[in-house]
């Protein structure tokens, strides 16, 4: 009781402490203010009634004196007609209590001044009697004397004055002692307005402070409602209330302020989803699918590292893209010898955390290499198509316990789509590979040929970078038509797919094959000068001479190399190389013929 008593006091913990803390004080003050009006009206009615009493004294003592004067009178008369001394013992002991009490009266009225005089004459009064006819007459008795029945009167007379100016004494103590009373009952009725007043007082400042204090709670929470309202509107950008407090409203509204962040966090991560969704529809390739992603993912989720698995036609795995600080690498990594790592991942066949890699890591030369580089904790996300596993996204962070389950249900739920997003992408490749392609030989098309020579004609040229060479092979196979009437348009085809295979295995990875038409080929040869493309030509020439799809035949093929010189157009590289071909046929086939800029040139002019 005591320790929450002061808890109360000392702290802000709860929702009404000011409130209870005010009402505190205010008791304590008004207790105080009730325990001092009590005292000052104690001692005040106590003053006051010692003076009411002292008047009530007073008129006692006057009315003893009274007595004490009867008592002499009444001895003094009784001797007068007995002679009977016995009676002049009241007569004295009546005088000797007059002595005192009128000593006694005029003591007490040294605080009452004004009634001294009358005080004086009235004792003045019975003094004159007893000399002048009580001692007179008891003496006069004593000496054998007769007392007059005049002198009896005349002393009679003395008496009864005494009596009748000790009753108007007695009326005015009796007046001084009502004015006291009334006096006292007035202090009294004033002391009790006084404590009333400032009850009242206290009362409308603690009414004050707690209407503040209620204020301070209510006011935030009015703020809230209004903000929830508008959240629940759907608008989260309706400011909290600032309430600093460590009590319950405080508590909620910081509860509230991190859900609105929450909140705003979702509306964010949404959007980047959405951005994500749309963007993945959109991809062109499977590659721009895997960057999406993980330029997507990479948004939601902070992280050092996230790597794109997918299967390939023959089920093996392959690390097909990654994104490490923001940059995307596409350069892909087979998992030869590294399948292990794979395998365990999958293994489970569901996503999943590794909290500590110190303590736990999926066991295999790409993740010792990661775990070497730093990364202490990943989060594996399965990609499925139906039941079936075909890839898995893999989020790498440095910090342990990085990852959260809730992160984990985010990607889980994007997972689909973006196995939908990597088959409809790689439905699109292989329809414009097969668009692209001539369907007898597998080599590139007339379309394709078209728009890569466009392709690389467009090439940037950097301000200190030489220009791009490129050159153009076009060979057209000797006699073909003669060959198709003696061997079959059959055999002819399998002669045209052989000279499509001799050009792709001969050929580097960067030059672009292509059947140019029925039995003409082409081979466009990037960052390739004449020269050197003169070299793959008759080396191509040489190989078509020497091997034969048949013992029974031998085909040959004329060549014509063209280089491109920056400016010309497509159309012009082209006619250049057939011009070539066209001289390597009138030469005698069977050989390669470059074209000559100047002569062309210097022929054009002579003709
Ligand atoms: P040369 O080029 O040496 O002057 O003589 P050529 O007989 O080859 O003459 P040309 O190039 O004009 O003849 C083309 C022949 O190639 C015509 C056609 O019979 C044959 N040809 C074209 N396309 C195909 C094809 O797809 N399959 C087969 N089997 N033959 C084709
Ligand atoms: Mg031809
Ligand atoms: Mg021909």
């Amino acid at each position: 009781m005591r320790k929450s008593f002061i808890k109360i006091l000392r702290e802000e913990n709860f929702v009404g402490a000011g409130v209870v803390k005010t009402n505190l004080w205010s008791i304590m003050v008004f207790l105080l203010v009730v325990v001092v009006g009590l005292f000052y009206m104690n001692e005040s009615v106590r003053s006051d009634y010692g003076q009411v009493k002292q008047a009530a004294d007073l008129q006692i003592r006057l009315l003893s004196l009274e007595n004490s004067l009867i008592d002499q009178e009444t001895g003094q008369r009784g001797y007068l007609l007995t002679r009977d001394t016995s009676f002049l013992e009241p007569f004295d002991r009546g005088n000797m209590e007059y002595q005192a009490i009128a000593n006694d009266l005029m003591e007490r009225l040294e605080s009452y001044p004004e009634y001294q005089g009358k005080m004086q004459q009235l004792t003045d009064a019975g003094i004159k009697w007893k000399i002048n006819y009580g001692d007179k007459q008891v003496h006069e008795t004593m000496s054998g004397h007769q007392v007059t029945s005049e002198e009896l009167r005349a002393g009679k007379q003395q008496f009864d004055s005494f009596r009748d100016q000790k009753a108007v004494l007695s009326k005015e103590f009796e007046q001084l002692r009502n004015q006291l009373r009334a006096t006292m009952l007035r202090n009294i009725v004033i002391t009790l307005i006084g404590i009333g007043s400032v009850f009242m007082i206290f009362q409308g400042i603690m009414l004050y402070f707690i209407q503040r204090g209620l204020h301070r709670i209510t006011i935030p929470i009015v703020q809230l409602d209004k903000a929830m309202s508008s959240y629940a509107n759907g608008s989260i950008s309706a400011e909290m209330p600032a309430y600093s407090s460590a009590n319950e409203i405080g508590r909620l509204i910081h509860t509230f302020k991190e859900m609105r962040q929450e909140m705003q966090k979702d509306q964010r991560l949404l959007g980047y989803t959405y951005q994500m969704i749309n963007t993945l529809n959109q991809a062109k390739s499977v590659q721009h699918v895997y960057q999406e992603t993980l330029m997507g993912i990479w948004n939601v989720i902070e992280c050092e590292r996230i790597s794109i698995i997918t299967q390939n036609a023959d089920r093996s795995f392959t690390i097909k893209s990654s994104i490490y600080n923001g940059i995307i690498d596409h350069k892909e990594v087979a998992l030869g010898g590294e399948q292990k790592d794979v395998h365990e991942l999958l293994e489970g066949g569901f996503s999943m955390i590794h909290e500590d890699w110190n303590v736990y890591r999926p066991t295999g030369t790409i993740t010792d290499y990661l775990h070497a580089q730093g990364i202490r904790s990943s989060m594996h996300i399965i990609l499925r198509k139906e039941a079936r596993v075909v890839g898995v996204l893999n989020l790498m962070s440095s910090e342990q316990d990085h990852f959260s389950i809730q992160q984990k249900n985010r990607v889980e739920k994007l997972a689909p789509m973006i196995v939908t997003a990597i088959e409809n992408a790689r439905e699109t490749d292989k329809i414009q590979r097969l668009a692209m392609r001539d369907g007898l030989t597998g080599l590139w098309n007339r379309r394709h040929f078209d728009e890569s020579m466009q392709q690389l004609m467009g090439r940037v040229i950097t301000a200190d970078a030489e220009r791009h060479l490129l050159s153009l092979i076009l060979l057209d196979v000797d006699h073909f038509k003669s060959f198709n009437d003696n061997w079959g348009h059959q055999e002819g085809d399998l002669v045209l797919k052989h000279l499509g295979r001799v050009l792709n295995d001969y050929c580097r990875p960067g030059d672009l094959t292509v059947r140019y038409g029925g039995e003409e080929f082409a081979v466009l040869l990037p960052d390739t000068s004449l020269n050197e493309a003169r070299s793959v030509a008759e080396r191509l020439r040489k190989l078509i001479e020497l091997e034969s799809p048949s013992r029974k035949y031998a085909v040959t093929a004329s060549f014509g190399v063209a280089e491109w010189d920056g400016y010309q157009s497509a159309e012009q590289l082209i006619q250049a190389a057939d011009e070539a071909l066209y001289r390597a046929k009138d030469e005698g086939r069977n050989r390669v013929c470059c074209y000559n800029a100047e002569s062309a040139d210097r022929a054009t002019e002579a003709g």
